[in-house]
């Protein structure tokens, strides 16, 4: 049995067999074989080029459905020269007559057939010469065998330990049925824990060096609520975490019977709680979770998970839907956060050395201002369909904002001469998520119906840490005097100018922050629907007063660990199950 402590990422429990998702290229070396070998080694060959195909067509399967027609295409390509018996003979006579291993052979002979395709002259051909890369790579990793490098093989149940997994792959993980994932990369707020919560699906991150410990098919626990892997457990740890996982779901049960009330204080005081969404479908869990509208859509993940970019009629459907599913309570749809960490299939990025500090978000959007114009227009067009709201993200300064709202204006504008109906009162906020735009939330607020605290980069831009780098997790801190003093600065800036303001950060749905965040002023807390019924149930069982003395302490400390150590105390004492299970 072994024990790796990693970063709890998602609440939950998670029993089952390993699947290795590992996507690291082996090195090729050219390796003779003796003359016996050759048979078995051609064979091996054979079996890898096979199997490389049952995963291309599966995943071409999959996408036929969902109508995603150019990345299709690129993976029909694919079965061909997979199937091309020509590139199968010439490999196989490389290892005929050189006696070389199958390695060797396949990298050598899809290296020449590169070469040959960019010497035509063509420059479409030319481009082709990734895919034979992908392919050269997929074919190594089937041959190298112990892993998968797609969760296209995955099955049931399965528990998912990987290097790392893009958002995108994440994102799959509620249709997959994999019951649990840990992977070596990645912190709390790192976009792969959000899908994480998104999709209930429970995982650890960070956890250094797991894939060198865990085979294929081994068994493996994966606690979510201590942030640990345990892998091969014996029969009475087996049976320890059986029971801890019984007590946990009967207490969300528990929790989730009282969601619906609303988050009063005992003395009367009000505030919105609201989900963070990343897709429609997260609607249903939302709703079921207790939340009083959705105050964050992150709308790039509709980029993320299509390999063409949407045009104004899929944005229309889909922000149609999320209105009406939500109707009455609201929706704040958040115009594209690509960029960063989020990449998507259909937007080509320059490489930079700074993604989180070069083009993402607004910035993104204004280069790329056609794409930005069809997901406002669908927005507007949508907005006849229930209460949405528009938010823009990362904004900097005054000018942003201004360029944004014009944006709306002339999109509005246009949709009223093509006779389209578009609702009359729609408010547009902004995520404070920038220094500089908590410096100047004064000017900001005087020009926004809204603001939303994004912690997740506030606390990244703030302190100067990648939110996604597990080396520097340890400076990550919501209770940073800096980050406490920021919020309280907000709030006074939005209140002196009457407009709302929430919390949208992964912070807003730590329950141990809950009492603080009220009492520092914040209207509105919006996160992961999995942690509404226990920010709800702390809201109605506490009193205001206790809030603003909890904040006003907190706001005296001049540490770090001053301020967690009171937080953690107060909080455990008044609510120790939620802080206990659900909390950092
Ligand atoms: C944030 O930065 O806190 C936020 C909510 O946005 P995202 O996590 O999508 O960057
Ligand atoms: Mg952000």
């Amino acid at each position: 049995m072994k024990r790796i402590v990693g970063i709890k990422a998602s609440p939950g429990i998670a029993i089952g067999r390993a699947f290795i998702l590992d996507r690291r290229i082996p090195r090729v070396e050219k390796k003779s074989i003796p003359e016996k070998r050759v048979k078995r080694e051609i064979k091996r060959f054979l079996s890898a080029l096979k199997q490389s195909r049952k995963q291309v067509e599966t995943i071409r399967e999959s996408l036929d459905s969902d109508g995603v027609e150019e990345l299709a295409t690129i993976l029909e390509s694919h079965v061909m020269l997979l199937k091309d018996k020509a590139l199968e003979r010439d490999i196989i006579t490389i290892i005929e007559e050189q006696q070389v291993d199958a390695q060797w052979a396949v990298s050598e002979q899809i290296g020449r057939f590169k070469k040959l395709l960019s010497s035509v002259g063509d420059e479409y051909l030319a481009g082709r010469t990734s895919d034979l890369d992908d392919l050269r790579n997929r074919i190594l990793l089937n041959l190298r065998g112990g892993g998968s490098s797609t969760l296209a093989d995955v099955s049931d149940g399965a528990i998912v330990i990987a290097h790392d997994l893009t958002p995108s792959e994440a994102a799959q993980m509620g249709k997959t049925g994999i019951a649990a994932f840990a992977t070596e990369l990645g912190s709390r707020t790192s976009h792969v824990a959000i899908m994480a919560r998104a999709t209930e699906t429970p995982a650890v991150v960070g956890v250094a060096s797991v894939l060198q410990h865990v085979k294929q098919g081994q068994r493996v626990i994966i606690d979510g609520l201590e942030g640990v892997v345990i892998i091969s457990p014996t029969p009475k740890h087996i049976e320890k975490y059986e029971s801890k996982r019984d007590v946990y779901e009967y207490y969300v049960t528990e929790l989730l019977s009282a969601a619906d009330l609303p988050a009063e204080t005992r003395d009367g005081f009000r505030i919105a709680v609201e989900a963070n969404i990343e897709s429609p479908d997260d609607i249903a869990s939302a709703v079921r979770h207790g939340a009083s509208g959705i105050g964050l859509y992150r709308t790039e993940y509709i980029f993320m998970q299509k390999a063409h970019i949407p045009i104004e009629e899929e944005h229309f459907l889909i922000y149609k839907s999320v209105a009406e599913q939500i109707a009455p309570r609201s929706a704040t749809i958040r115009t594209i956060d690509l960029g960063g960490e989020k990449l998507a299939e259909g937007i080509r990025l320059p490489p930079q050395l700074n993604p989180a500090l070069g083009l993402r978000a607004i910035r993104l959007s204004f280069v790329k201002l056609d794409i930005f114009k069809q997901q406002i227009r669908g927005i507007l067009r949508a907005s006849v369909y229930g209460t949405l709201k528009i938010m823009f993200p990362m904004i900097s300064g005054i000018e942003e904002l201004r360029k944004a709202k014009s944006i709306v204006e002339e999109c509005r504008r246009e949709l009223t001469a093509e006779g389209k109906p578009i609702s009359e009162e729609m408010e547009i906020g902004i995520m404070i998520e920038v220094p500089s735009a908590t410096m100047t939330a004064d000017i900001l607020a005087a020009e926004c119906d809204f603001f939303s605290i994004g912690t997740n980069d506030l606390i990244q831009y703030s302190v100067a840490i990648d939110r996604a780098n597990e080396a520097v997790a340890y400076l990550y801190n919501p209770l940073h005097p800096g980050i406490l003093r920021a919020i309280s600065r907000i709030v006074d800036a939005a209140h002196s100018h009457r407009i709302g303001v929430g919390v949208c950060g992964e912070m807003a749905g730590e329950p141990v922050y809950a009492l603080m965040l009220l009492g520092l002023g914040v209207d509105e807390l919006s996160m992961n629907p999995l942690a509404i019924p226990a920010v709800k149930k702390i809201v109605r069982n506490s009193q205001l007063s206790e809030a603003l003395e909890i904040a006003r302490k907190a706001l005296d400390f001049t540490t770090v660990q001053q301020i967690e150590a009171y937080i953690h105390r107060v909080m455990s004492k008044r609510y120790p199950q939620e802080i206990a299970s659900l909390s950092l």
